[in-house]
């Protein structure tokens, strides 16, 4: 047994994803890169409704999901001390 890298789900060692779309999604957050200014501006200096328009429109030029992105931004924000971790 193998698992899907995106979803983690288990799938057969044949298979290097459980579906189409995990896959899709998987190459997509490895092309998202957040630059480590605009992590900083946006915890530091934006308050939670500005975040969510300064994330939305980033999503918007890079042509990224949102969702996604989102994921990205919370997994970098954890790491570099943002915010907690909320599973730790
Ligand atoms: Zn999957």
């Amino acid at each position: 047994m193998s698992h899907c890298p995106f979803c983690k789900k288990k799938i057969a060692m044949s298979k290097a994803f459980c579906s189409r779309n995990c896959k899709e999604n998987y190459f997509q957050l490895i092309a998202i890169q957040i630059p480590k200014l605009f992590l900083k501006r946006i915890y530091v200096f934006c308050s939670k409704e500005e975040r969510e328009k300064e994330i939305a429109s980033f999503a918007a030029r890079h042509k990224w999901r949102l969702d996604l992105l989102k994921n990205k931004i919370e997994d970098e924000a954890i790491k570099m001390g943002y915010i907690k971790d909320p599973l730790a």
